[in-house]
């Protein structure tokens, strides 16, 4: 019996809430597929600083060591908030977590159901088979991480910040492969978005995956486009793009625009894959919604645990080269939604269902 060696940091808020439910539909599929799950619960975040003075104790990081992927909730909430900068659950979890196993490439699904366009500010007549895109980030490159990274005072008395964006070849080429395969499993169009016009990261960027495009993978449509651009295009016509790949700063801020017009971040899932390889030879990665731990609605029981449980089903398919049953789950949320299960973030005023209802809902389609 295939054996899922797993870490679960559920974090903060509601955090411990979806992740909960997250486990039931794992354990259910578990049981149907005949997988044995052998995962290990750890604190982190604001979690980690109440128990064991902070946000990534050193438990913490062993457990996820010994394990093959990372099931992580979401960290951080106004308890935490009055801490130094560099203590704040995100910064001190989240950042460290990424680095420590180069988890160099952010996938996020940006699915919208056809029978939740009204939740997108998008016009609905535009969208009108919802919205099925992918958007694939650096994540470990770029003007986030280049040196030097400071502020100084000049000669002259004035101020001066300087971040610097800084990209190798071979950074770009192995999120480029990554890009690749997330294409080949889809429609095989994949658009690179740069600034190749201003930056010289970009002109680099978009030679490196032209190039590698043409000796890999001749069987992808590659376009290329700047990223002012692409943030009109993703408002204007979202579905244009199949999977998009774009560098570190411009998928910040693309992959939460998407997360808008997707309408609520309670659906969405996303896959932060590292560098190295897992037990089985497949990426290490990291698996979490994309939303934060909604500090508003948490202990209500009303959360949206559809992102969690999506997010599970990533950590199959990508950590564990388990398609069938991550399928499985995916198109037992989408039946539950269909079906009329709606939490209150996709209800619009109608009926809604709390947490463990939405998933009873998805246990009872698979
Ligand atoms: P948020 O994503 O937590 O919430 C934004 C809005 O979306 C809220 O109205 C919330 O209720 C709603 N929402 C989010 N997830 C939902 C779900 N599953 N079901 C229903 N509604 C949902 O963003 P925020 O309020 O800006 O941040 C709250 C805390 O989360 C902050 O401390 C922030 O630093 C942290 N955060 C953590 C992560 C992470 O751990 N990866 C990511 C983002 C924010």
């Amino acid at each position: 019996m295939p054996t899922l060696k797993f870490a679960v940091l559920a974090g903060d808020y509601i955090g411990p809430e979806v992740m909960s439910e997250a486990l039931r539909v794992l354990r259910h599929v578990a049981e149907e597929e005949g997988l044995e799950l052998l995962a290990r619960q750890a604190d982190v975040g604001g979690a980690g600083i109440d128990n064991h003075g902070k946000a990534l104790p050193e438990g913490t990081l062993r457990i996820c060591e010994e394990s093959d992927a990372i099931l992580f909730g979401s960290v951080g909430g106004p308890k935490w908030e009055k801490l130094p900068p560099n203590e704040q659950p995100e910064r001190a979890a989240l950042l460290p977590l990424r680095k420590h196993f180069t988890l160099f490439a952010n996938i996020r699904p940006g699915l919208l159901y056809r029978e939740l366009t009204a939740a997108s500010p998008i016009k609905t007549e535009r969208i009108p088979d919802g919205i099925d895109i992918v958007c694939i980030r650096e994540l470990t490159g770029g003007l986030y991480f280049g040196k030097p990274k400071e502020t100084k005072t000049l000669p002259d008395g004035d101020l001066q910040a300087v971040d610097t964006m800084v990209y190798r070849r071979s950074e770009i080429e192995r999120i480029a492969a990554t890009a690749v395969a997330a294409a080949r499993s889809r429609k095989r169009k994949l658009c690179s978005i740069d600034k190749a016009n201003v930056l010289e990261t970009s002109v680099l960027w978009r030679k490196t995956v032209t190039d590698y495009v043409a000796k890999n993978a001749p069987d992808i449509e590659l376009t290329h486009m700047y990223v002012d651009n692409a943030a009109m295009q993703l408002v204007r016509s979202p579905n244009q793009f199949d999977v998009f790949v774009t560098e570190n700063m411009f998928g910040d801020i693309l992959s939460d625009e998407m997360a808008v017009i997707c309408g609520s971040l309670g659906m969405l899932s996303s896959a932060s894959l590292g560098a190295g390889r897992n037990s089985l030879g497949l990426p290490f990665g990291l698996y979490e919604p994309a939303g934060g731990t909604a500090p508003d609605i948490a202990g209500k029981g009303v959360a949206n645990p559809c992102a969690q449980i999506l997010s599970t089903a990533l950590m199959l398919r990508y950590s564990f080269g388990l398609e069938k049953p991550a399928a499985r789950i995916e198109a037992a949320v989408r039946r539950a939604v269909t079906s009329g299960a709606r939490t209150c973030d996709i209800a619009f005023g109608g009926a809604s269902i709390g947490t463990r209802a939405m998933t009873d809902a998805i246990l009872a389609a698979l």
